[in-house]
């Protein structure tokens, strides 16, 4: 479809289907380009995902080394690649900056605003987009092509059909529908004989079979600075060790330092119905300065409080340890020792998609051109979550979503000429 723009010249018409992060790049990208954007979302605003990133502080990208930052990216850095070449982490600083918002390097390298909000970096995105003429139409539902080949949305006026010239999709992953992504457009691009990666839970929790009397005490709390072990002999590959938190929920464990882990934790439960893990309850002591001291007499004192005076183990910790160890090991000192050191954890299932922070999997890079646009639908092009990749936290998610939606505008501009 073609409107007329100021000078009375016909221009091209390009509809951006998902107002996420990924969309609304697009939509900026194709505005610069001089096209008219429409971006339709299914719910009654944009944006709902990227607000609610925001709540936990908003890590908007990383400031490690460049070839660190793409090696997130694991097996589809190849891919990736190319769209943060032309939108690079330092590019979204810009970026943020340009729109009035400052930002920061925390400790941990990453970046965020300095407010740590979403809202006032969206406000400010939106108010920019409708200035360049970006048209928001919410409520409309996109449910696929008529036969004509036109798209159709169901609004609250009823089924609606759109002429565009080209049409970016953006409608996220699968996780949190209730924000809006909700994957209902995997059927809708199947039927297109579109390849789509099954999507998977990403950063996400994991189930461990808590007796109920581990789980009324300790869901809830946190556990600070310990470190996982992931062994990987059996595949070939050396342990991965991280050190950091994670938090003990009614039917497992997540947070960060799981996060960090779960799409190995995740295909390995895949592959073996179960993952093991180690856990170190003390990773800034030797083993042998905890073997000297769990050693140390006793005396009178319950294991408990030989624990927390010679170890400063306590709470949740000592919990895992009454949990996970046979009674008998945890009379011999040398046994509870390497226990506190190397605590077998075994985890049972990836927790459903629903809850997780991201999603694995979606549209594959081999359906698509380097411009994203898909090889069997010409003309419609697709960016963000609903690509097949992932990534851990760190602000590597939203980076990756913000370059492929500008890639994925500047490509429509590229085909439309
Ligand atoms: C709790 C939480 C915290 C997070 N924190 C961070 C963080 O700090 N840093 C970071 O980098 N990432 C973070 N993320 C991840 C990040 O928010 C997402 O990766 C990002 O929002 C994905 O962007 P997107 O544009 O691809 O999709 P989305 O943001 O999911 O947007 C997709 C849009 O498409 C619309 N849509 C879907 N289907 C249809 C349809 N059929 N018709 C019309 N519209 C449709 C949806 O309504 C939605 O608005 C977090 C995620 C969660 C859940």
């Amino acid at each position: 479809m073609t409107s007329l723009n100021n000078s009375g010249m016909q221009r091209k018409t390009v509809a951006i289907i998902g107002g996420g992060p990924a969309g609304l790049m697009a939509a900026e990208a194709l505005a610069a380009g001089g096209v008219q954007a429409d971006v339709y979302d299914a719910m009654p605003s944009v944006g709902r995902k990227f607000l609610l990133a925001g709540k936990g502080g908003m890590n908007l990208t990383h400031s490690e080394p460049y070839d660190a930052f793409l090696s997130r990216y694991g097996s589809r850095t190849p891919q990736i690649a190319p769209l943060l070449a032309e939108f690079t982490p330092e590019a979204l600083r810009e970026w943020v900056h340009g729109l009035g918002i400052d930002t920061f390097v925390g400790s941990s390298g990453r970046v965020f605003p300095t407010d740590m909000k979403a809202a006032p970096l969206l406000r400010a995105w939106l108010h920019r987009l409708r200035q360049t003429g970006v048209r928001l139409h919410m409520r409309h539902r996109w449910l696929g092509w008529t036969e004509a080949g036109t798209l159709c949305f169901d609004t609250p006026q009823g089924q609606q059909t759109v002429n565009a010239d080209a049409v970016v999709l953006a409608l996220g992953g699968g996780s949190w529908a209730r924000l809006g992504s909700d994957a209902r457009w995997v059927p809708l691009l199947s039927q297109r004989e579109i390849a789509i990666a099954p999507l998977q839970p990403s950063n996400c929790g994991f189930e461990i079979g808590w007796s109920e009397y581990f789980r009324s005490r300790f869901a809830g709390d946190h556990l600070k600075s310990v470190a996982i072990t992931v062994e990987l002999e059996d595949v070939g590959l050396p342990a991965s060790r991280k050190q950091g938190e994670f938090v003990i929920t009614a039917e497992g464990i997540e947070g960060s330092l799981i996060y960090a882990l779960s799409a190995g934790l995740r295909d390995r439960i895949s592959a073996s119905g179960k993952a093991m893990i180690q856990l170190d309850l003390l990773p800034d002591w030797p083993l042998q300065r905890v073997i000297d001291e769990v050693t140390r007499p006793r005396g009178a004192r319950s294991w408990s409080s030989h624990l927390q005076s010679r170890l400063g183990l306590k709470g949740v910790k000592t919990g895992l340890l009454r949990e996970l160890v046979a009674a008998a090991d945890f009379a011999d000192p040398l046994l509870l020792a390497h226990a506190i050191k190397a605590l077998p954890l075994t985890l049972l299932a990836a927790r459903p998609i629903d809850e997780a922070i991201s999603s694995a999997g979606g549209v594959t890079f081999e359906g698509m051109d380097r411009q994203l646009m898909l090889k069997a639908l010409p003309g419609v092009f697709c960016a963000g979550e609903m690509l097949d990749w992932e990534a851990p936290t760190g602000g590597y998610l939203l980076t990756a979503c913000l370059a492929s939606g500008r890639a994925a505008g500047n490509g429509v501009l590229n085909w439309l000429r």
